[in-house]
């Protein structure tokens, strides 16, 4: 059987731990490979590689960083559905979805190109008499990402374009249930002319965690994952005199105004609740329907449900694969269980749902939850798979209430057809990204990505400027030349004249 190696110092290397885990294809049930689970010496092994490589990628010239990651670009997009199948075998995502998933990763890199326009500095003239003064924005130096299983292409495409393009040298820790991507991502980054040791990636699971935020070589840690595990990151990062930025879970709130166009809404709510069986963490979790909404639209989402396709993501005919592993799916079974034990009216009930020839995936499929409560378990907690909770509530206030008073605040999304109430929406809802009759508000490369509460914990958003300004540190010059005029020892506060 396959074993998936940490890449080090621009090789795959043999792990000495003794420890690997199994990775399992989600669609039959089966082992297809194992990962090497690191020790703390391999973690150190590799931070030491990426500390040797800063000496010489932080003075990489601009020309240099850009016409790699433009080769890299194109290195991606020429073997993009060979990295889809790659996410398919391993996370159950159907193809089409594993292809949009690169995409939006590969924007991310076609940002990072764009690195000799977002480094600038800033300069100002004369701030006193022949005095000028600039700024620059230099490497934070070596970098560790650790990423969920989710998006095992793109989250870490969040990450290490922009770290690299800043000149920084980069560790990463994927997610131990999908690792084989990050190999292929390595080689192709070696292909296009990153120097050795500059990206290094090593398998793992809490023991490599603790290391990388113990480490005092490195000096920044993204994380992307559940919130529990994102604010233990922040405390012990930020702890150890790290810069952090922990991205967290979600329960995304979407409501429908009594005047939304219904076929839209409904195609939307399918769409965000099942796409990716619900492992996003932009998916539609909450469907908040608002009056009489709810009679409109559940009758049009019960149609669409029941003429979803779910299987091997493998087969183009698949709209929906299985969850990620048995743990997961019983998981989530216990939530529709519970919702339905605390009063929920269960509608459509996806663990009833058998996939021809395999008897043995992780499949459960689309579930409907009606006359949801806020008390509830299935409300209160992240559930992360294809189920959607119905919770009706009369009034407009009522909605926007439910949504500040819930504990995640990643996204949301209003469907409408009312500009007033949309505008509203935008302005007072507390959420860090909001859609306007759009389910899946995930920002462009361009902008930034973060929620807010307990989703997000540090300052700064992932990728886009919030991304260039974590990555970097900003510094301040002052400036004068030598001139006889200003001799003179003078022991008063410097002031500009
Ligand atoms: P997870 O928190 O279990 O794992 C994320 C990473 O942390 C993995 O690399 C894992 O190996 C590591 N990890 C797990 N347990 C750990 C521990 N005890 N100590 C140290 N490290 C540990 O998350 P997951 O199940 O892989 O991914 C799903 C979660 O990620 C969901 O909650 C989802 O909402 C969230 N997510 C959030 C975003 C976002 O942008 N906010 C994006 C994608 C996924």
């Amino acid at each position: 059987m396959d074993t998936i190696r940490h890449w080090i110092n621009g090789a795959l290397v043999d792990s000495k731990s003794g420890r690997r885990g199994d990775v399992f294809n989600p669609a039959t049930g089966e082992v297809q490979k194992q990962v090497d689970l690191a020790s703390e010496p391999e973690v150190d092994t590799a931070v030491a590689a990426a500390k040797k490589a800063l000496e010489s990628w932080q003075h990489a010239s601009l020309a240099t960083r850009t016409r790699v990651l433009f080769a890299y670009r194109e290195l991606v997009n020429r073997h993009k559905d060979e990295i889809a199948r790659m996410l398919t075998l391993e996370h159950g995502k159907v193809l089409s979805d594993a292809q949009g998933e690169v995409q939006r990763g590969l924007e991310v890199v076609e940002y990072a190109c764009g690195l000799s326009d977002l480094l600038k500095g800033e300069i100002s003239e004369n701030v006193s008499t022949e005095v000028d003064s600039y700024s620059l924005r230099q490497p934070v130096g070596v970098v560790a990402g650790i990423t969920p299983f989710n998006f095992p292409a793109m989250v870490p495409m969040w990450m290490y374009p922009i770290a690299l393009a800043c000149g920084n040298t980069f560790v990463l820790k994927p997610s131990e249930r999908d690792p084989s991507v990050t190999a292929f991502c390595a080689e192709l980054l070696q292909k296009a002319g990153l120097p050795d040791g500059v990206f290094n990636v090593v398998h793992g699971d809490k023991v490599a965690v603790d290391r990388l935020l113990g480490h005092p070589d490195v000096g920044a840690v993204s994380f992307v994952g559940s919130t529990p595990i994102a604010k233990y990151i922040y405390e012990n990062g930020t702890k150890n005199g790290k810069r952090v930025q922990a991205l967290g879970g979600a329960k995304n709130h979407m409501v429908v105004l009594p005047d939304a166009d219904m076929d839209l809404a409904a195609d939307a709510a399918v769409g965000a609740g099942y796409g990716s069986a619900g492992e996003r963490c932009m998916a539609i979790a909450v469907l908040v329907t608002v009056g009489n909404a709810a009679d409109k639209l559940l009758p049009k989402i019960r149609e669409r449900i029941a003429a979803l396709k779910v299987g091997n993501g493998l087969d183009p005919a698949s709209q929906m694969g299985p969850l990620i592993t048995r743990q997961h799916m019983e998981k989530v079974s216990g939530y529709i269980a519970s919702g339905a034990q605390e009063g929920a009216e269960l509608i459509v009930d996806g663990r009833t749902l058998k996939v021809p020839g395999h008897e043995n995936g992780f499949f459960v499929g689309p579930t409907l939850l009606d006359r949801v409560r806020p008390g509830m378990t299935c409300y209160q907690e992240e559930i992360f798979g294809p189920v959607l909770s119905v919770v009706r509530v009369a009034t407009y206030e009522e909605a926007i209430r439910l949504i500040h008073e819930h504990h995640y605040g990643n996204g949301t999304a209003i469907f409408t057809n009312d500009g007033g109430a949309a505008r509203k929406f935008r302005h007072e809802i507390q959420i860090g990204m909001v859609g306007i009759n759009v389910p899946i508000p995930v920002p462009m490369s361009y902008y930034s990505f973060g929620g807010w509460k307990q989703s997000l914990f540090g300052d700064l958003h992932i990728y886009g400027p919030d991304g260039v300004r974590f990555y970097t540190r900003n510094k301040v010059v002052i400036e004068r030349w030598p001139d006889p005029r200003f001799r003179g020892v003078d022991l008063g506060f410097p002031q500009n004249r």
